[in-house]
């Protein structure tokens, strides 16, 4: 049986998409923004409430938007890229709050993963004026380092520029582009 949740969910869905069969409508739509409410106190537009983040998402079809969705629904959607780019933006904003709270400054696994160093390059996190506006190599630095399965091998000075790249470049970014999406 399928909950209350999920019909409202399937119904908003589809009636915004072009589509009327739910396995197509899911493919119509992409992630198109990601606030944070720390107050859980927004509805999704499936009627559960109190989620956390607050997605907007687009049809690519017809332009549409809906807005909040939570995170349990976007899962819904059974589409492995939305599912990757959700824990991704989500996590953003763990590394937002631990990086202001100057709390890890290092490549922990339970802050960092490859895709999200992927996502802070694709985003240009590392690009800033000491490297010319072109952060590949401190990306390829910062890949690498959190790669090391012992990281116990990495030297002081690598640790001093894993540092200094979180510093200088992640945490300035992370504010500039997701502190005001946190409500
Ligand atoms: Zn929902």
């Amino acid at each position: 049986m399928e909950s209350t949740y999920v019909k409202n969910l399937i119904m908003t869905v589809i009636a915004a998409s072009e589509s009327d069969v739910w396995q197509e409508a899911v493919t119509e739509w992409e992630i198109y923004d990601c606030e944070e409410d720390e107050s859980c106190s927004e509805e999704c537009i499936c009627g559960k409430e109190n989620i956390k983040y607050l997605y907007r998402i687009r049809n690519v079809i017809n332009g549409n938007t809906l807005f909040p969705i939570g995170s349990s629904c976007i899962k819904k959607f059974n589409r492995t890229d939305l599912k990757e780019e959700a824990s991704v933006r989500e996590g953003m904003f763990r590394l937002l709050h631990a990086v202001d709270e100057n709390k890890y400054l290092s490549l922990s696994s339970d802050l960092f993963s490859r895709r999200l160093l992927k996502y802070l390059y694709d985003q240009g996190a590392f690009d800033t004026e000491y490297n010319h506006y072109d952060g590949v190599n401190d990306y390829e630095f910062m890949l690498k380092m959190f790669n090391k399965r012992d990281k116990s091998s990495i030297t002081i000075k690598q640790d001093k520029k894993i540092k200094a790249v979180l510093l200088n470049s992640v945490k300035p970014f992370l504010l500039e582009t997701l502190a005001e999406k946190v409500i």
